[in-house]
């Protein structure tokens, strides 16, 4: 690495901007550039290298320089030691569970996730891997203490979870953990390491879907696993070698790009976040809104403890109305797109209707129906004069 790294004296912001990134050695740019050539001049006498080594520049899916460089920024961000970016955060999710589990062992798991993570730990790795599997409500850590068992290996946690925004004290579950001889990983993707760094307060492992809030454009796919060498060196030889899920040079350039403006954009997030979800609040004819940032959120206490900045872009609300009403509304949106995923720099929503396979496992007043809204860095006025407008029409403004 060039003498223009910047380490953990700098601040944030300063790493999001620098690190990763150095003087083109050959151009002297002041950028690095995309490097998409797939394979990598061989020494005069290759035959006893290890094709299956992620040290040597030998092919891509080895390790890409673009891929490098971002990894050096997110485990700089993260403050971690070490950090392994693949093709998708549910990449990055499977790549960990794989690298750590085998079976026979034992995994806790929140009851609000990813759906991934449910199908990998609810049908995959338990029916296919001998892999046991607990579901617990780990908005108190008294049950996962309960949970534990002399095989538990690991534990999962989503904070704040999609798509109930669920909160779960990771400084006291990172103790049970290590009490009981378990590591402790963290999906942060809602939060970003803006609003909260996991390693800091205990976790062993982060996962980032850098899809979302990271990569920031909703213009790629990326996930990273951050934490010890010795376990992310287990993830390079299979997920990334030997199962393939590399990243895209590309798309690594192109989160490198995004990540850029990560606390800038951060910052408008949980700042527009948190007066959608007051203004939605005030409104008879909604029907509960979920946003850890509210005084009344269950787990605003614990949220305030760990995410510091703020409580990031991602709400949860319902109206007072029936099935069809609730799609009306969004039909009506004109700033707000209806489509999935979040952290991108527009606003958008998704209505999760009421026949959600996973619903007994969410708060009551989830069972109605309800809208994930993530919302952008758009003007306020223009958001929330935008779920006005579309309110009047529907008639319950
Ligand atoms: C989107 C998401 C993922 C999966 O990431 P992909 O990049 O879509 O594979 C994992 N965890 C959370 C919390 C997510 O929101």
């Amino acid at each position: 690495m060039g003498k223009r790294t910047y380490g953990k004296e700098y601040g944030f912001q300063t790493r999001a901007v620098h690190t990763g990134n150095d003087v083109d050695g050959e151009t002297g740019a002041i950028k690095r550039p995309i490097t998409v050539g797939n394979s990598y001049e061989l020494p005069y006498d290759p035959s006893d290298l290890n094709w299956s080594s992620a040290g040597k520049s030998l092919y891509t899916r080895n390790g890409g320089s673009n891929q490098k460089y971002l990894q050096e920024k997110l485990a700089s961000l993260e403050n971690g030691e070490d950090c392994v970016v693949l093709a998708s955060g549910v990449a990055a999710l499977s790549g960990l569970f794989f690298a750590l589990l085998k079976s026979g062992d034992h995994v806790i798991f929140s009851s609000v996730t990813y759906i991934a993570v449910y199908r990998l730990f609810n049908e995959l790795l338990n029916n296919k891997f001998n892999i046991e599997t607990t579901i617990v409500d780990t908005t108190d850590p008294g049950n996962v203490k309960k949970a534990i068992k002399p095989n538990t290996k690991l534990i999962h946690i989503e904070t704040p979870g999609n798509p109930t925004l669920m909160i779960s004290d990771i400084a006291e579950i990172a103790k049970i953990a290590h009490k009981n001889n378990a590591l402790l990983s963290v999906d942060n993707t809602f939060a970003s390491p803006f609003n909260q760094r996991p390693i800091d307060i205990g976790a062993d492992f982060v996962i980032e879907s850098l899809t979302k809030y990271i990569n920031g454009h909703g213009d790629a796919l990326g996930g990273a696993i951050i934490g010890k060498t010795e376990y992310l060196d287990i993830i390079r030889q299979q997920s990334q070698i030997n199962l393939g899920g590399i990243i895209s040079p590309f798309n690594a350039w192109l989160i490198m790009r995004g990540s850029v403006t990560l606390p800038l954009r951060m910052r408008q997030h949980n700042q527009n976040a948190q007066q959608v979800a007051e203004y939605l609040e005030k409104l008879d004819c909604v029907r509960f809104v979920a946003y850890p940032g509210l005084a009344s959120h269950k787990g605003h206490a614990a949220a305030k403890k760990q995410m510091v900045p703020g409580f990031g872009g991602v709400l949860s609300f319902g109206l007072k109305a029936d099935h069809d009403t609730h799609n009306r509304f969004v039909s009506y949106l004109k700033v707000i797109t209806s489509a999935v995923s979040l952290g991108h720099d527009e606003s958008l929503i998704v209505f999760l209707g009421e026949n959600d396979e996973r619903q007994y496992l969410y708060p009551e007043e989830f069972h109605g129906g309800f809208f994930r809204f993530s919302v952008g860095i758009e003007d306020i006025e223009d958001i929330i004069g935008d779920i006005e407008q579309a309110l009047e029409k529907t008639g319950l403004l």
